[in-house]
């Protein structure tokens, strides 16, 4: 059975302990657990609060992703979270190991990250079939285009037609943005139903990152920054927020679709003294 796309020469990241496997150090010590897995590294698309945007994307063999999946079977673990950023970084390595998970025959019940690009019914149907029961969809409300709200809209259908729970994961209230983009969302969320909307206006500052870079230039955007911005290595968490929690809550009121993220626990992180951000943003 030939399971590798086109160019082999992509899929070159060794092969590693899966979280929890009793493949390395650490073990397998609960078959209740969950376990991580990961089938590449890096990310093509270019988010502007991303650490991940626009690194060197490096495939794992498919084959040994299905072997460590299956130790963690023979074990008793049946319940797994996919460690990549994001699964659908390319199309056709998504549906080729699909494929061969499906083809191993193993019953799992496991979760991923996709981004609002690469997909396509056989990719949905795949998941379905090889147990995803939980999709998270990334989405911020930095200036898109229309082909980017059309792949929301795609992959919140596609997962609710088959039977698999999604929720979008929403970043906004960048810098320069009108009230009307967010409200903008809000109505295509509402439009689409997805099980949940989980909203965050928390910008996590990095020094690499190019939206540091723009706020950094604009004397106006400044107010909105929680923390020391000018620490050269900003080791010390530091949040870009324009947009207040009163002001999100108002405009949602209480519909249990939304649900408004980590704003208390960023800035606490962001005081002097405290303890980083857990948010990963
Ligand atoms: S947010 Fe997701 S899609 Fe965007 S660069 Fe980061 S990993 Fe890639």
């Amino acid at each position: 059975m030939n399971m590798l796309p086109v160019n082999p020469n992509r899929y070159r990241l060794p092969r590693m302990p899966l979280v929890g496997s009793g493949d390395g150090a650490g073990g397998l010590e609960s078959a209740e657990g969950i376990a991580g897995f990961l089938t590449h590294q890096g990310c093509s698309s270019s988010c502007i609060y991303c650490s991940e945007a626009d690194t060197r994307v490096s495939f794992r063999r498919i084959p040994d992703v299905i072997s460590e999946i299956s130790n963690c079977t023979a074990k008793g673990l049946r319940r797994f979270h996919l460690c990549d950023s994001e699964f659908n970084e390319d199309l056709d390595y998504s549906i080729y190991f699909l494929k061969a998970l499906k083809e191993a025959g193993l019953r799992i019940d496991w979760a991923l990250y996709l981004k609002p690009s690469n997909h396509n019914r056989t990719m949905f149907r795949l998941m379905q079939e090889t147990g995803v029961s939980l999709i998270t969809l990334t989405v911020d409300s930095w200036k898109k285009c229309p082909l980017y709200w059309g792949d929301i809209e795609k992959i919140v259908f596609s997962a609710r037609s088959n039977g698999i729970k999604i929720i979008i994961d929403f970043l906004t209230g960048f810098p320069y943005e009108q009230e009307e983009t967010l409200e903008f969302y809000l109505d295509l969320f509402r439009r689409l139903q997805p099980d949940s909307v989980e909203i965050n206006t928390c910008i996590r500052l990095y020094r690499t990152l190019k939206i540091t870079d723009i706020i950094a230039r604009d004397p106006a955007l400044l107010q909105h920054v929680i923390g020391n911005i000018e620490d050269p290595e900003l080791l010390h968490p530091v949040f870009y927020s324009q947009l207040s929690a009163e002001r999100l809550e108002e405009k949602l009121s209480k519909e249990p679709l939304f649900r408004i993220e980590g704003l208390k626990k960023n800035f606490a992180a962001a005081e002097p003294g405290g303890s980083g951000c857990p948010e990963g943003v």
